[in-house]
């Protein structure tokens, strides 16, 4: 029986509430009402909203019980669908997986052939789910800023936001790899400057440094920046982009608000991108995955990635979601 990671709801005693709680258990085979293609799942990996999902915090998953999991990685074992065949590499991110429909923490699951990506050559299946959607969403928001005509200078970097965490790393490596100048904004730069400029980035900024209420027009610090964080981070980060700059926005670790001021926007041609991997197209899904491809170092993914077999994956849960971690957790499913 192929083993999955449940989230169930119950009641909760004292007050009536739904309580999410992830369960490692065996389960039957994946429904056939999932999707016409079969995969041997062989990777996942945790991401933010895996270590919420898997820490019973209510809103990621929507319709449990559910499978957990935001990502998979495996091999086609059969299709219904003629655009996939058996032995396929393929890799799945977002699409409703761990929200609305059985996610990729199991050892078999049944996808929609809609949205699946071919793993690329360059990379092994370990390596994909290395990436997984922190990696993808790190290659979204730098296409996103290629679109928009990306430079960048020793006096005026690209600000990384979230650094230490997984789509803040991806992002680094990929736009040091472009040949840019890069500003690592972390809360931990005792503990992880040193990570961080071995990633490529040029300057480590504290976070402290983008907190509180700032003036609307600051100094012109950021050539564009790519934002994980949210809240005053990304106030203070769009007020100091310079002139035309593109900001990305894609998280909210530290805060949903955006207590932000329009004058950035009007005064100087600032534009705030937000940037979606759950629901992206196929086509930005390609070009993400095969930019990985190209431009992330596997000795450097493998130096920031640690790996966990299934049993563990709850518990390192609650550790990123503690701040205990940096760099990218994978599951190795049959691990
Ligand atoms: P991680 O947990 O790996 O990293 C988050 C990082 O944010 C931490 O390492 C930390 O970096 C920083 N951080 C944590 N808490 C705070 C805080 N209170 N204030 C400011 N900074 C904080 O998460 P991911 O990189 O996987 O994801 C980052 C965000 O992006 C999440 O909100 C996630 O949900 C979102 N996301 C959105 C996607 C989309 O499709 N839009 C896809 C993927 C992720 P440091 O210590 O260096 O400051």
């Amino acid at each position: 029986m192929p083993r999955a990671i449940v989230i169930r709801t119950s009641e909760s005693a004292a007050a009536g509430e739904p309580v999410n709680t992830a369960v490692l258990e065996e389960v039957g085979a994946p429904p056939a009402s999932d999707g016409p293609v079969l995969v041997d799942v062989a990777w996942s990996d945790l991401n933010y909203k895996d270590a919420l999902a898997l820490t019973g915090r209510p809103g990621v998953v929507r319709t449990p019980p559910l499978v957990a999991g935001i990502d998979l990685v495996g091999t086609v074992a059969a299709s219904e669908d003629v655009r996939w065949r058996p032995g396929d590499v393929v890799v799945l991110n977002g699409t409703g997986l761990s929200e609305t429909r059985n996610g990729g923490l199991t050892e078999q699951a049944r996808v929609s052939g809609d949205f699946l990506v071919r793993v690329p050559e360059a990379l092994t299946p370990a390596r994909a789910a290395a990436l997984g959607t922190a990696g993808y969403t790190a290659a979204l928001c730098v296409l996103r800023l290629e679109r928009a005509g990306l430079t960048s200078s020793p006096e005026q970097p690209i600000l990384v936001t979230g650094a230490t965490g997984g789509v803040g790393s991806i992002a680094i490596l990929l736009l040091s790899a472009a040949g840019h100048h890069v500003a690592a904004l972390t809360g931990r730069e005792q503990e992880y400057g040193d990570y961080l400029r071995a990633l490529g980035a040029t300057t480590v900024v504290p976070r402290a440094e983008l907190l509180g209420t700032g003036r609307p027009l600051q100094s012109q610090r950021w050539s564009a920046v790519v934002d994980t964080v949210g809240g005053e981070v990304l106030a203070n980060a769009i007020s100091q982009t310079r002139y035309g700059g593109t900001v990305t926005a894609c998280g909210l670790a530290g805060s949903a608000a955006l207590p932000a001021s329009m004058v950035p926007f009007i005064l100087r041609a600032v534009t705030l991108a937000g940037v979606d991997s759950v629901s992206a197209p196929l086509a930005d899904r390609e070009a993400a995955w095969a930019r990985l491809a190209r431009d992330v170092d596997p000795d450097v993914l493998d130096g920031l990635t640690e790996t966990v077999p299934l049993a563990e994956a709850i518990d390192a849960a609650s550790r990123l979601l503690a701040g205990g971690a940096h760099g990218r957790i994978a599951v190795n499913v049959r691990g």
